[in-house]
């Protein structure tokens, strides 16, 4: 059936600005890494989507290499886009990605321009896409001179293969100087896409950390994982579904579930219960909630869903209220072990 967006899409998400950018973001997007790929099926993937975009959520994540099999998340969102949002094209903001391995030889992954620029072309013919929003440096290459890698970003925003340029998962140090080159080509970072969680909180370290950064610089952040993977939901809390993802061992294993860890996320859930949240909205309300360090807020949390029932939980994130000073001091004392 044709597919007709719903009207009242922008009634209830919250859009932040990009850093110092013209471009905003909803404050939750969701990520085709997992449950877009050939093993899942075509009527269950639109429905997800579908979904996410009728509750206002603009921003869909990709990479060349999310499958499985690498490529194929590109290419069936490619076809969601032929079947269902063609005529929405304007009101999406998609992203995609190149750093990791897609094909053989010493051009099919890390930093070159001559990789960076074939894998987007590549990805722009999987999607039927004419430019993405933003293009991402996957992850930094330290084998490559961090100007060519830039470049090659600059040079996909000037060709019009993109209109804006993103890193992800670069140290501070590397962020600053990724940064400056891009502002003196004259393309500015856009934003950085590091992974980022209760179960995580590299980004926070450091000193200047890379919140502090991005601030400096004026781009924005897009956290990945809020949710560790599923960790950090009531997912696990009964045993181990056959359909999750780390029954499947799919980057999440099940040997990383230990009853340490659950005793920590049976607390949590705890505290999310007495703010009337689940689990999952609690993670992500974490990640959106006021930095501690005063830096600028997340500007939108990257999300998965598998089903459209876990996407809908998500985005119930939204209604949850502020964190109280004790809930977050009670936050901290639980992760702390
Ligand atoms: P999450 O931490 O949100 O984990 C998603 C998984 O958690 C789902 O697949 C599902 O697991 C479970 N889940 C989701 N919602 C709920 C819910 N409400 N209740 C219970 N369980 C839930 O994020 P991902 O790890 O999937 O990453 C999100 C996106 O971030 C990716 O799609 C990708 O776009 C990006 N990313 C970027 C990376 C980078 O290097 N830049 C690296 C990794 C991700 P199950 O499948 O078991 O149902």
């Amino acid at each position: 059936m044709t597919y007709i967006a719903d009207s009242s899409r922008y009634g209830s998400m919250t859009y932040n600005r990009v850093g110092r950018s013209g471009l905003k973001l909803p404050a939750i997007s969701l990520g085709l890494w997992h449950n877009f790929g050939d093993d899942k099926r075509h009527d269950e993937q639109r429905a997800i989507l579908r979904r996410a975009f009728d509750l206002g959520v603009t921003h869909f994540d990709l990479a060349n290499n999310y499958g499985p099999p690498p490529g194929t998340a590109e290419s069936n969102f490619g076809r969601h886009l032929r079947e269902d949002f063609r005529p929405y094209r304007d009101e999406l903001v998609i992203s995609t990605k190149a750093g990791y391995l897609m094909w053989d030889g010493p051009y099919g992954e890390w930093g070159s321009r001559k990789y960076l620029i074939s894998s987007l072309d590549q990805s722009l013919k999987r999607m039927g896409l004419e430019y993405v929003d933003i293009f991402y440096s996957h992850r930094p290459d330290p084998d490559t001179p961090l100007e060519e890698t830039m470049g090659a970003l600059d040079y996909a925003v000037r060709s019009g293969r993109a209109l804006y340029a993103g890193i992800s998962s670069y140290t501070p140090q590397q962020t600053l100087e990724a940064a400056h080159i891009l502002a003196d080509l004259g393309t500015p970072l856009l934003i950085h896409q590091p992974r980022y969680s209760m179960a995580d909180r590299w980004t926070e370290q450091g000193s200047p950390n890379l919140y502090d950064v991005l601030d400096e610089v004026g781009a924005g952040s897009i956290v990945f994982s809020p949710l560790a993977q599923g960790l950090l939901t009531n997912r696990y809390l009964k045993g181990i579904p056959e359909d999750s993802r780390a029954a499947k061992e799919h980057f999440l294993r099940s040997a990383s579930l230990t009853e340490e860890k659950l005793a920590m996320v049976r607390a949590l859930d705890g505290i999310a219960q007495g703010r009337g949240q689940t689990l999952a909205q609690m993670a992500i309300s974490w990640v959106l909630r006021p930095q501690p360090s005063g830096a600028s807020s997340v500007t939108s949390a990257l999300i998965g869903a598998s089903s459209v029932a876990q996407l809908e939980d998500s985005l119930g994130a939204l209604a949850g209220a502020e964190f109280l000073d004790d809930e977050l001091a009670e936050i901290d004392r639980i992760l702390a072990g």
